[in-house]
């Protein structure tokens, strides 16, 4: 059996927002960063996702901020059916990503949590807003 397999500079983000929108049923700002969040973790740990990824979410299974691992079960093929996605219950937009030795730790940064919870903000604009912020803008992330 091959397995499928993602090549992290050839990603394109408004494929994988249409995907997730399949997937996950309405387009909203956890989903597009859980997708932003896994493809910074396949350059960053040169993966190619699918089968050398495993993947610790600490958002727990409460939406909004649990449709982060949606977002990030379209972008890096990790899921749970495969068993290398695992979830945390400790209400943090905050996931480890773990190749062979190496980790990677990627948390929303405050900022930008506190932008999307604003209410009264429509989640389709939030979600846009999401697209057009870097990963740097978007992310506080760390390697060890
Ligand atoms: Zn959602």
């Amino acid at each position: 059996m091959k397995m499928k397999s993602i090549n992290p500079d050839k990603v394109n983000l408004i494929e994988q927002i249409k995907k997730g929108k399949d997937f996950h049923g309405h387009l909203g700002p956890f989903l597009v960063a859980g997708i932003k969040m896994g493809n910074l973790a396949l350059k960053e740990l040169n993966s190619t996702g699918y089968t050398d990824l495993k993947v610790e979410v600490e958002t727990g299974t409460t939406p909004p901020i649990s449709c982060l691992i949606d977002g990030i079960q379209i972008s890096t093929g990790c899921t749970l059916g495969k068993g290398n996605i695992l979830v945390k219950n400790k209400g943090k937009t905050k996931a480890t990503f773990i190749k062979d030795k190496k980790k990677l730790e990627i948390e929303l940064r405050a900022k930008i949590l506190s932008l999307i919870k604003k209410e009264n903000e429509d989640v389709e604009k939030l979600a846009e807003k999401v697209v057009k912020l870097s990963e740097d803008e978007l992310f506080l992330y760390s390697t060890y």
